[in-house]
């Protein structure tokens, strides 16, 4: 069995044909998918498909850092609150972090309700599902004060070098590959193979980021096969050994 760890299935690009994209991802082994929550304006559809693939969907619940505006705070609460009404329905705390690329308008903002966040999920014992785009060193700042035996999870989306990979491990946290490691100029593919496997896990961050050969269209989590065939050749292993181990990784940090 293979885990999408990170993959928007219920937004809007997917809303003509999710079902056959849940079908797709099924037929190539993919059994699991896990939802990272982006703000209030999506909760429903989340909870929705879920309602329709109750054993494939997995939720997690959090405020995105691109979605930290001036409303942060009734943002933040709505988190809270479903996590009171739900706590059974949650497997993480996500996507949170830092996003420095589009706007720094909210940077202050971003930081707290990160920080907040974190603490959020620590007190429900859940992993921290991490988004950090142009904002390394500040995330990593945050993590190096909160870090304790309660902070684990997954730096999702990596695409920094081999220090940085191993300062994100050394924190406790697993890392996130996707469609950027098949990218000719993604870079991850030149160290990776010195990073031990069972530090990784798969994602396609669907409907974004879509692997070679599909780079630039819509992303779909069938197309984590393209992502689990790179890492084969990476790590020089075969393809069920790299399922088989991140699949692991997936399901201690999910605590299933
Ligand atoms: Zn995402």
């Amino acid at each position: 069995m293979i885990i999408d760890t990170h993959t928007h299935l219920y937004v809007e690009d997917f809303d003509t044909d999710y079902q056959e994209v849940v079908l797709r991802a099924m037929e190539q082994g993919i059994k699991q998918f896990f939802l990272p929550a982006i703000d209030s304006q999506y909760t429903q559809r989340m909870f929705r498909l879920y309602k329709e693939f109750p054993n494939q969907m997995f939720l997690m619940n959090g405020l995105h850092p691109c979605s930290v505006k001036a409303n942060w705070e009734e943002e933040l609460a709505h988190v809270t609150a479903l996590m009171q009404s739900h706590p059974k329905d949650f497997y993480a705390i996500g996507e949170i972090g830092m996003d420095l690329y589009w706007d720094k308008t909210f940077l202050e903002e971003q930081k707290e309700v990160f920080r907040k966040q974190i603490i959020l999920a620590k007190k429900y014992n859940l992993p921290i599902v991490i988004h950090c785009r142009e904002a390394f060193e500040e995330v990593l700042k945050i993590l190096e004060k909160v870090n304790d035996e309660k902070l684990f999870g997954i730096f999702h989306c990596f695409t920094g070098n081999k220090e940085q990979a191993q300062k994100i491990i050394s924190l406790g946290l697993k890392l996130g590959i996707g469609g950027v490691v098949t990218f000719k100029n993604g870079k991850i593919d030149t160290f990776l193979h010195e990073i031990p496997l069972d530090n990784i896990v798969l994602e396609t961050d669907a409907p974004y980021l879509a692997p070679v050969p599909f780079r630039g269209r819509r992303n779909e989590s069938a197309y984590l096969i393209h992502i689990i065939k790179k890492l084969a050749e990476v790590y020089n292993l075969s393809e069920n050994e790299i399922i088989k181990q991140t699949t692991i990784n997936a399901k201690k940090i999910f605590n299933l």
